[in-house]
């Protein structure tokens, strides 16, 4: 039986490029709607919901009309800084459907380096939730280029969004991806591959199931997710893994229905 999480209050919702964009490069309107209608509902609910978003190149590909992903750095910023904007349109629209207000919010490392700026951020986030606004958060490619050109370890949003539960003290991480959780092989790959309902402990061996992003506009892959789980385990929090074709998976996910996979530490009396 998995355990109900529907008391949770604070959650950090992180959605996946491959869940927004449809392979053959449109925008998943209907997806992004789902998920508006989704996050409205739990912000109707009397929960405090942050939305972690990836996109910003995906959209602005399709924008501009782009076959291929642009390789120089600075066109993947140029195409990015277009798709920004844009996506902030379509969730501006979506949301305000539900009546439910959104803000932008960009960040770069220096949450993690600067406590000042990480005081900033935190106050913008907490007077934004007290307001009743869903903030929806993604790296500022301008400045930051770890996403992008995949250098350092920080930069991808399954660790961003890691950074932002733990910032808020969030009681939930929610990653949708475009798999329906953790698996023992890249499914991909070995169709034997078992989902893991559950996980404790992220361990090498778990470590070595996890492979590279799955499409070509997925980022981190799970390699990425697993240590964006060790950080939610050493908070001791919880993070459900899930798939994020129908964001409406989120109400299964809260009502303790047996879907993706979950992380959190035992409690002594479970073990
Ligand atoms: P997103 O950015 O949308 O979350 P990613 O491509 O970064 O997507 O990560 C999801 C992909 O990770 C899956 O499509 C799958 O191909 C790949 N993957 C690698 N190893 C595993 C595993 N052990 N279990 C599940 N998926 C895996």
């Amino acid at each position: 039986m998995r355990a109900d999480l529907s008391n949770k209050n604070r959650i950090v919702v992180k959605i996946g490029t491959s869940s927004l964009i449809y392979p053959n490069g449109a925008i998943n309107l209907a997806g992004i709607d789902e998920l508006a209608f989704v996050l409205a509902a739990l912000q109707n609910q009397g929960k405090e919901i942050i939305l972690v978003s990836s996109g910003a190149i995906g959209v602005g590909m399709n924008k501009l009309n782009l076959k291929e992903r642009p390789v120089e750095i600075p066109q993947q910023q140029a195409v990015a800084a277009v798709g920004q904007s844009e996506l902030m349109t379509i969730y501006n629209q979506r949301f305000q459907s539900y009546s439910q207000q959104t803000a932008q919010i960009l960040l770069t490392r220096d949450i993690i380096e600067f406590p000042q700026s990480r005081q900033n951020v935190s106050n913008t986030l907490e007077q934004l939730l007290t307001m009743g606004i869903i903030p929806i958060i993604n790296e500022n490619d301008t400045v930051a280029v770890d996403e992008l050109d995949h250098l350092t370890k920080f930069g991808d949003n399954d660790q961003l969004s890691a950074i932002v539960a733990q910032l808020t003290k969030a009681e939930l991480l929610i990653m949708l991806s475009d798999i329906d959780g953790f698996y023992s092989a890249n499914p991909l790959n070995d169709p034997e591959a078992v989902l893991y309902s559950e996980i404790n402990e992220i361990t090498p061996e778990l470590l070595e199931q996890a492979t590279g992003k799955g499409s070509p506009y997925g980022t981190g892959g799970m390699t990425s997710k697993l240590k964006a789980a060790q950080r939610i385990l050493d908070l001791n929090s919880h993070m459900l893994l899930a798939n994020g074709k129908q964001p409406k998976i989120i109400f299964d996910l809260l009502a303790g229905e047996p879907v993706g996979t979950h992380f959190y530490q035992r409690t002594e009396d479970e073990q």
